[in-house]
């Protein structure tokens, strides 16, 4: 048994405790409460540290990780057209399972032990078998024409296949037809039924841009001009995204809705008719100018939101305390009320709402006897927080941003005394030789078709 003494334990689905206590035994929470009660065990004293559940972050792109600071500043069909060609030109495979145990050791340090990831190569699932962290890989698959889509139907079977004996009971494999703009009806109905025959959960990239939402319901604006250029036929296919998923039988299986920056209420009675949960993704959404997701009518309706940080090409970091601060500031000052999403709920989206979102607060998400030993904990000595006031809004709005001391993944520690435990020093050398390997994909172009 060993027990975790903090300053203060916060177990989410119950009030703050001071001079807490979490025990852990054989990878599970065997007790949570005031220190003075805890069994017998083993001390870890964490000291001047708040104690939390793992963070879950609900929607990441690991093997994009050397791609941070490559795509700055470009429209968003342009980002995603060097996306997908320097991805295919200028990295290998092994460059992009560097890529995504680098972003894994840089979710550690956030105090992630949970990933969602949606993942074109595949890669990520052995980064996460790996690196001993919990979590899903959604296989993407593309394929904007119908002509296309029996391939690419070959193509993610394959790939399931080969992939779905790896799982775990930590690690899952799901699919994912990336976006309106890279997947035909077709394709979107024929991954619909696979993944019901399969049992697999899906995870859907939808409502992002203004640009998909008019190619959806006009079949017009700059997505529509590149279906013209390949000579695709482009009309007007649903009134929104998330009713063009519904017709195409995609929310049957109740999916992980990753953005939802662009609903009306019409679509958020869709999401609660098809249970679906929402992965928001605050930083990117703002980055791109994409907007602000409605998350207090989603919540307020009883929509589950988790939070996702998307890649490090589009953040440029990993953070989910720094998610829920965005996410809390941007509904706030959107509404213009200091009374939406308070500290409490904040930080609920980015454990036991992650939780749910992927169907695990079974097992993780809070802190509760029963449930997986997976937590985090943040110095608020190292964020130089005094004094405290409350605690949840000091975690939430002060020590956002501030790596974690101390993470454990089903009981066993990753990171301690703030390092990585056991890691690959020279991953981050090959990450960084993988982002040159991309700065001299962009010199050999021709200067006229450089982005
Ligand atoms: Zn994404």
């Amino acid at each position: 048994m060993r027990r975790y003494r903090a300053r203060w334990v916060i177990p989410v689905t119950r009030p703050p405790i001071e001079l807490g206590c979490v025990v852990e035994h054989e990878g599970r929470i065997v007790f949570v409460g005031d220190r003075s009660n805890a069994p017998d065990g083993e001390d870890c004293d964490l000291g001047e540290c708040v104690l939390l559940p793992g963070l879950i972050n609900a929607h990441t792109h690991l093997e994009l990780t050397a791609m941070r600071g490559f795509l700055e500043d470009l429209c968003f069909n342009d980002w995603i057209d060097k996306l997908r060609s320097s991805r295919n030109e200028a990295l290998t495979t092994e460059m992009l399972l560097d890529a995504a145990r680098f972003g894994i050791v840089e979710g550690l340090h956030s105090g992630v032990t949970t990933y969602a990831d949606t993942c074109s190569s595949g890669v990520v699932m052995q980064a996460l078998l790996e690196m001993g962290v919990r979590g899903i890989m959604y296989q993407e698959t593309f394929g904007s024409s119908p002509a296309q889509c029996s391939a690419s139907m070959d193509k993610l079977r394959l790939m399931v296949d080969e992939l779905a004996p790896a799982q775990t009971d930590m690690v899952r494999l799901g699919i994912s037809p990336h976006a309106p703009y890279t997947i035909s009806d077709d394709l979107y109905e024929a991954c619909a039924l696979f993944a019901a025959d399969c049992g697999l959960p899906m995870g859907l990239h939808i409502s992002e841009s203004a640009a998909e939402h008019e190619l959806v319901s006009a079949g017009t604006g700059p997505f529509a001009v590149e279906w013209h250029a390949r000579g695709l036929e482009v009309v007007p296919r649903a009134r929104s995204p998330i009713a063009l998923l519904e017709r195409t039988g995609c929310l049957d299986g109740s999916p992980l809705l990753i953005h939802c920056v662009r609903l009306d209420s019409e679509d958020i009675a869709t999401i609660l008719r098809h249970e679906c949960a929402v992965a928001h993704c605050p930083a990117s959404n703002a980055k791109f100018g994409h907007g602000i997701a409605p998350i207090t009518e989603l919540l307020e309706r009883g929509v589950t939101v988790a939070l996702g940080s998307d890649s490090v090409a589009s953040n440029n970091r990993m953070d989910i305390l720094e998610e829920a601060r965005l996410a809390a500031l941007f509904q706030r000052a959107g509404k213009q009320s200091e009374r939406v999403l308070p500290a409490r709920q904040a930080l609920e989206l980015a454990t036991i709402a992650g939780a749910r979102a992927l169907g695990i607060d079974d097992r993780v998400g809070s802190l509760e006897t029963g449930k997986d030993a997976d937590l985090a904990a943040f110095s608020l000595a190292a964020a130089r927080v005094t004094p405290i006031g409350d605690v949840v809004a000091a975690i939430l709005f002060a020590v956002a941003g501030t790596p974690a001391e101390f993470v454990a993944v089903k009981g066993r520690p990753l990171i301690s005394g703030g390092r990585h435990v056991g890691g690959d020093p020279t991953v981050r050398e090959r990450v960084s030789a993988a982002g040159d390997a991309l700065a001299a994909w962009e010199r050999r172009l021709p200067k006229s078709t450089r982005l």
